[in-house]
């Protein structure tokens, strides 16, 4: 399939890339990696008749460390992310996660900021952004405004950006102080979208008690999951093995995953189960107390 007519604007800057999206308005769609935009073009479910290349933009690449965390520019491939040393020593929850977003192939034209605005609920940054508290900053004309990943994510492939606004950058801030983390997943082949997958992040003190925790799911429910009534249930808790499974079985509860020709909702249940349990033991044995 080949997609509809579009005009193709190429800006060098970022304040033109935001004058043509003013002027185009809902006719008009920011074109990233393409990774995702393309093949939906090519199947005709969306046809804008005007797309804005940000390729060219440089402001919107690069990976920096900030007070407290890692920015990231929208336009920074998955894969500089994933080989960053910055985000491998700062937010390697983030790294070990990114090896699980499609093949080397797509990382390497797919963006950070593309996946996280597609918000596919089968995608990994965007469960990610939940675990880490990540702020996104967006950008209409000249005005800025920044929201946390809880508000950014709208549900169905949907956020709160406006057809005229741009994801500038993401911050993801670091975890708590001895904080132990692990990413789960599991697809039907490496690379394919995951029939379920679970971010844990969780915090102990010197005797070993649960102080925080963390779960954001992939493929859960019609956009990222986070599930608080599983997380509360561990706070206040030692990190032990009943606890665990206790744990999962609620965030299992939890989550609305649907049902499609990959997998029921059933299995997704005990996917989630069982990966919760992993991830909560493997995070549960990093962190530091
Ligand atoms: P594009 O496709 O260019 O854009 C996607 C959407 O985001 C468009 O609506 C576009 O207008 C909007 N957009 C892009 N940048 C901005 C911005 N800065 N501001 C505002 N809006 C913006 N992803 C996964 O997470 N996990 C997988 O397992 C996975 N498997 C894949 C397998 C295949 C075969 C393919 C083709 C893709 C797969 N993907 C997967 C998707 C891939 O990660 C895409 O790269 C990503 O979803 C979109 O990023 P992009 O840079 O290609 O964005």
């Amino acid at each position: 399939m080949k997609p509809p007519p579009f005009a193709w604007y190429a800006p060098d800057t970022l304040e033109e890339a935001l004058s043509l999206l003013a002027e185009h308005g809902d006719e008009a769609k920011a074109l990233a990696g393409g990774q995702s935009l393309i093949p939906v073009l090519n199947f005709r479910l969306a046809r804008p008749s005007v797309l804005v290349d940000l390729n060219r933009v440089a402001a919107l690449s690069g990976i920096a460390e900030i007070d407290g965390g890692v920015r990231i520019g929208a336009m920074t491939r998955q894969r500089e992310a994933e080989r960053s040393p910055w985000v491998a020593k700062r937010a390697p929850l983030l790294a070990e996660a990114l090896v699980h977003v499609a093949h080397p192939q797509i990382r390497n034209r797919g963006t950070v900021g593309g996946s996280l605005a597609h918000a596919d609920p089968a995608a990994e940054l965007p469960a990610l952004a939940l675990a880490f508290g990540t702020r996104f900053r967006l950008r209409r004309g000249s005005t800025e405004r920044v929201l946390e990943a809880k508000d950014f994510f709208r549900g169905l492939l949907t956020t709160a950006l406006e057809p005229d606004e741009l994801l500038v950058d993401t911050e993801w801030p670091h975890l708590p102080n001895g904080a132990g983390w692990a990413f789960e997943e599991i697809a039907r082949r490496h690379g394919d979208y995951a029939l379920l997958g679970v971010a844990a992040v969780v915090v102990r003190d010197s005797g070993g008690v649960c102080t925080e925790a963390r779960l954001a799911y992939v493929s859960a429910g019609p956009g990222p999951v986070r599930t608080t009534g599983a997380e509360a249930m561990l706070v206040g808790r030692v990190l032990d093995a009943d606890t665990i499974r206790e744990a999962a079985a609620a965030a299992a509860e939890e989550i609305k995953p649907g049902s499609d020709v990959h997998a029921s909702v059933e299995y997704r249940r005990q996917l989630a189960r069982v990966l919760t349990a992993r991830a909560l033991t493997r995070a549960g044995q990093r962190a530091s107390s």
